[in-house]
C-alpha cells in the first residue's frame, strides 16, 4: 500500500487540502482530509508537500511523442507523454495512410499497448480516413478523397474494432453513414467527431444519434459556409457551439496560435468547462519557425506549397495544454483537470478513471500550480 500525504487533492469541482490519499493494489483505495483518515500501517509514504494532487491526464488526440509518430514507434512515442503526467492517451494516426498501412500501424500500436513502454495508451483515436479532402495540412496527399467504399474502409475497422474507441469524419461526405454504421456494428460505443470538414449544422446533426459527439480540433480546420456575401454563415463552428451534447476539442498552446486566447475564453464561456476537452495534437514534422516566431516552442510550423507557412499540430503535453489553459482563460486548477483528464475519460468511455474517486485506477499526477508535474502515477506505481 501507498499514501501520499500533504497533498492538495483536485477532485472534480473541488479541492481537498491537507489531504491524504490511499493507494492499494493499483486502485484509490481511500481519500480525505488528514485529519479524518487514518494512513494505514506499513504504508509507503509519498510526501506532496502541499503539491496538487489530481488525477493523472488523458490526451485523446495525439500523433506523436517526443519527435516520434506512433504511427512508426508508438513504443518511443507514448513514454514521453507519461513523463508529462498523460497516464492515458489515443494513439492517433494521420489520414494519409492506405488501407494496409492502416493494418499495420494497428497492429504495431496493440503490440505496444501490450508491452511495458506502451502501458500508457488507451486506445486508438482514428483522425480519418473519411475527412473533408480539402482540409488537413498536406491535403494534396490523402489517398481517401475518392468515394466511400466498403472494401477500403471494412478491413480497417475489423483489423481495430477492439482498439478503435472515436473515429473523425467529414459529415458531407457522399455515403459517410454506411461507414457510420459499419464501424458501430464492430463496435456499438465508439464515438465520432466532427473535424476537417466544411459539413453544414444539419449534415452534422443528423450524426449525432449514431455518436457523434465531439469536435475535433474546435475552430481549426473548420470551414465556413457563407450563403450571402458579407454574411458570417453557419457551419461546423456553429454546430459544436450550439449542440450542448457535443465536447469541444481545444488546442491550447502558448502563444495562442491555434485558437486565439480570446476565442479560448469565448469558447469556455460557450461550452462551459464540463464540455471542454484538451488535446495535444502532437505531430513530429517541423519545419523551421518562421520568422517573427522564434518564441514560439510548442508548435510545429509547415511550409506551404506555394511558399506560405502553416501550423501542423503542435509540440505540446497535456501539462502544457493545460497551463496554458488557466493563462489563456483565468480557469482554475480544479477547471484544467476537468478539462485535461475528467472530460476527456468520460466521453471515449475510460470510465476507470479521470477523478479521484474510491475503486478508480491510481493514476495520478503531483504538480505545482502551473502544471510542472513532479510526479507521475501509474495503476498505483510510481513512475516519475
Ligand atoms: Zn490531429
Amino acid at each position: 500500500m501507498k499514501a501520499i500525504i500533504n497533498a492538495t487533492l483536485v477532485m472534480k469541482d473541488h479541492l481537498i487540502p491537507d489531504g491524504v490519499l490511499i493507494i492499494e493494489d493499483g486502485k484509490i483505495a481511500d481519500f480525505g482530509e488528514m485529519r479524518t483518515t487514518p494512513v494505514p500501517e506499513g504504508c509507503d509514504i509519498i510526501d506532496a508537500k502541499g503539491l496538487y494532487v489530481g488525477p493523472g491526464l488523458v490526451d485523446i488526440h495525439s500523433h506523436a511523442g517526443g519527435g516520434v509518430r506512433f504511427e512508426q514507434d508508438p513504443k518511443k512515442a507514448a513514454p514521453s507523454h507519461l513523463q508529462h503526467g498523460t497516464t492515458s492517451i489515443l494513439a492517433t494516426p494521420g489520414y494519409r495512410l492506405t488501407t494496409p498501412e492502416y493494418i499495420a500501424c494497428i497492429d504495431r500500436i496493440r503490440e505496444a499497448m501490450q508491452s511495458p513502454e506502451g502501458e500508457n495508451i488507451a486506445g486508438i483515436y482514428m483522425e480519418g480516413p473519411y475527412i473533408n479532402p480539402n482540409f488537413g495540412s498536406l491535403k494534396h496527399l490523402n489517398p481517401w478523397a475518392g468515394p466511400i467504399r466498403a472494401e477500403d474502409y471494412q478491413p480497417v475497422i475489423d483489423a481495430g474494432a477492439d482498439l478503435i474507441r472515436v473515429w473523425v469524419l467529414g459529415p458531407e461526405r457522399e455515403g459517410i453513414l454506411d461507414f457510420v454504421k459499419d464501424a458501430r456494428k464492430a463496435n456499438p460505443n465508439v464515438k465520432f467527431t466532427v473535424g476537417h470538414s466544411e459539413a453544414s449544422p444539419q449534415q452534422i446533426e443528423a450524426l449525432m444519434p449514431y455518436g457523434l459527439c465531439i469536435g475535433t480540433h474546435h475552430t481549426n480546420a473548420t470551414g465556413d459556409l457563407p450563403k450571402y456575401p458579407e454574411c458570417r454563415g453557419v457551419c461546423v463552428d456553429e454546430a459544436v457551439n450550439n449542440n450542448r451534447e457535443i465536447y469541444a476539442e481545444l488546442i491550447s498552446d502558448s502563444a495562442g496560435i491555434h485558437v486565439d486566447p480570446y476565442m479560448q475564453r469565448l469558447i469556455r464561456r460557450i461550452k462551459g468547462d464540463d464540455r471542454i476537452i484538451l488535446i495535444s495534437d502532437q505531430t513530429s514534422h517541423a519545419a523551421m519557425n518562421p520568422p517573427g516566431f522564434d518564441h514560439v516552442t510548442d508548435i510545429n510550423f509547415t511550409l506551404m506549397e506555394n511558399g506560405g507557412i502553416d501550423i501542423s499540430g503542435s509540440k505540446l503535453y497535456l501539462n502544457g495544454a493545460c497551463r496554458n489553459y488557466m493563462k489563456h482563460t483565468g480557469a482554475s486548477i480544479v477547471d484544467a483537470f476537468r478539462v485535461g483528464s475528467y472530460n476527456p475519460a468520460k466521453v471515449v468511455g475510460l470510465t476507470d478513471r479521470g477523478e479521484i474517486r474510491k475503486g478508480l485506477r491510481a493514476d495520478l499526477v503531483i504538480t505545482d500550480h502551473q502544471m510542472n508535474i513532479q510526479s507521475v502515477i501509474l495503476k498505483g506505481e510510481v513512475k516519475l
